[in-house]
């Protein structure tokens, strides 16, 4: 019989992404699908997605959600469906999900809305007689819905997934009665955090299984440097912690049927060439012997970003070129512009949000860099190594996990993939940069890796059935 799990999340492929939990939360449903589970995804209906994706038919409705009227209602895009929760006085505005420069100061309301109508849906059912089993939390944004569950003694079992534990979801304790949360609970062992309110650690505490996105960084996050004030609490529970790495939607990241560019394969690398000539044409660079090194990221202080004004002149010098496609930090954003200006030919960058240029970027760039001081999973070191883009990460987290370091028995041993390096500082980046220079010119060696990398098993099917044998432990 099919098994039922209601996604609960704040973004999602197809429909709306600003990073790897859409591509995550958008990939699940179609890979559990394969193991016998139903899963139904809830997500905001964000301004213009109701329409785009020809949402009507209601599936749950509430006259005052957090102070309007809501509804859930079905809607589809590219051929995957979604259940949208249309509460236009808290998601019809202009701007990304969270805001736009600054977040919008009722996220906190915003997002318990979100959990509190997926907790609704779980413990009563849609109005089609659907009813979860499990309902599996994405990130702070759905951290409350475990809370909800909880304190109702609901029989729904719940996951909790960290995807990144930077965000917490804080808010003021003043609004515990507001977000509709017992009094009683806020104590530290349960909702209480540093005097506040913490959507995350509310789901920490409260589901019965937590999973992060790798296994590295389920075990850094007992760490104080890594768990940002959350160790304490996933150490608590370690006993119900699983790193299960994300995987790659073969179906959108794929070099054979990528209409980014030539298609190629692990068996002709030829069409890539070609992608590498057009790359270069559209970021205005010239005579780059040696790699062509990528960057797809968010700019921010967890990238490394801010390493690259320190390495990356040394590694043109060597015949490196570089091409940046990213934004978000200010700062950062005017260092690369600043590196830019300086390197004409050698280095290109595109500030803003562009997907299809991504996929050019990964069919014609040679390595692709992630000098990240945590990454929980990472996914670009992933499509990197889809497309035959040699992955130079720091060893942190999932790229520790995912990258087999080119070092002299990996080499030996024919199984290396890519380059770690480690501490995430411009010394070892530096030096990663000087090992891409010399791995490249070794033409033979290079091109092993590179097929290598490409035929590795990165699509969801490993990952899906942890998921699944997850699901089913809770409910066994
Ligand atoms: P994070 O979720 O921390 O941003 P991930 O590596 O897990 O990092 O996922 C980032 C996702 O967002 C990848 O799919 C990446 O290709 C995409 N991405 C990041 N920045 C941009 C950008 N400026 N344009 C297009 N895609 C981007």
């Amino acid at each position: 019989m099919t098994r039922r799990v209601l996604s609960v999340a704040s973004e999602v492929v197809p429909f709306i992404k600003t990073g790897g939990l859409a591509d995550v939360a958008g990939a699940l449903p179609g890979a559990l699908a394969a193991h016998g589970w139903d899963m139904r995804t809830l997500m905001p209906a964000y301004r213009g997605l109701v329409k785009k994706t020809k949402a009507k038919r209601v599936l749950w409705a509430s006259d005052d959600l957090f102070g309007g009227p809501a509804s859930v209602k079905e809607g589809a895009l590219d051929g995957q469906k979604v259940m949208l929760l249309d509460a236009p006085h808290l998601y019809d505005r202009a701007g990304g999900p969270y805001g736009n420069p600054a977040d919008f100061t009722d996220n906190p309301l915003r997002f318990a809305a979100l959990s509190w109508a997926a907790a609704q849906i779980a413990q009563h059912g849609l109005t089609d007689g659907w009813t979860p089993q499990v309902l599996h939390a994405h990130d702070w944004q759905a951290g409350f819905a475990p809370a909800y569950l909880r304190f109702a003694d609901s029989s729904v079992k719940t996951v909790m997934t960290v995807h990144n534990i930077a965000f917490q979801g804080t808010a003021n304790a003043a609004m515990l009665g507001q977000l509709m949360l017992p009094f009683d609970k806020f104590t530290p062992d349960c909702l209480e955090y540093w005097g506040h309110l913490s959507s995350l650690k509310a789901g920490l505490m409260t589901a019965d299984a937590i999973t992060t996105v790798s296994p590295t960084y389920a075990a850094e996050l007992m760490r104080p440097e890594f768990g940002m004030g959350l160790d304490g609490v996933i150490a608590h529970r370690s006993a119900d912690l699983h790193g299960i790495l994300n995987g790659v939607d073969d179906a959108v990241w794929n070099p054979e049927t990528d209409p980014a560019g030539k298609p190629y394969s692990a068996k002709s690398l030829k069409g890539k060439a070609a992608n590498r000539k057009a790359l270069m044409a559209e970021f205005g660079l010239k005579d780059i012997k040696g790699p062509l090194a990528i960057i797809v990221s968010r700019l921010t202080d967890q990238k490394g970003i801010d390493l690259l004004a320190d390495t990356i002149p040394t590694f043109i010098a060597g015949g490196g070129g570089l091409a940046v496609l990213g934004s978000g930090d200010a700062a950062l954003e005017q260092q690369l512009k600043d590196l830019a200006k300086a390197h004409p030919g050698k280095i290109g960058l595109r500030i803003g949000y562009d997907e299809a240029l991504s996929h050019r970027m990964f069919a014609g760039g040679d390595a692709v860099l992630v000098p990240s001081r945590f990454e929980p999973c990472g996914l670009t070191q992933l499509y990197g190594l889809r497309y035959g883009t040699v992955p130079v990460v720091a060893a942190t987290g999932g790229l520790a996990d995912t990258v087999i370091d080119a070092n002299p028995m990996a080499v030996a041993d024919k199984v290396a993939t890519g380059i770690q390096f480690h501490p995430v500082d411009r010394i070892a980046l530096g030096h990663a940069l000087q090992r891409l220079l010399v791995l490249y010119a070794q033409r033979s060696l290079w091109q092993t890796m590179q097929k290598r990398g490409m035929t590795q098993a990165l699509g969801w099917s490993t990952s899906s059935s942890k998921y699944a044998a997850l699901y089913e432990s809770l409910i066994a």
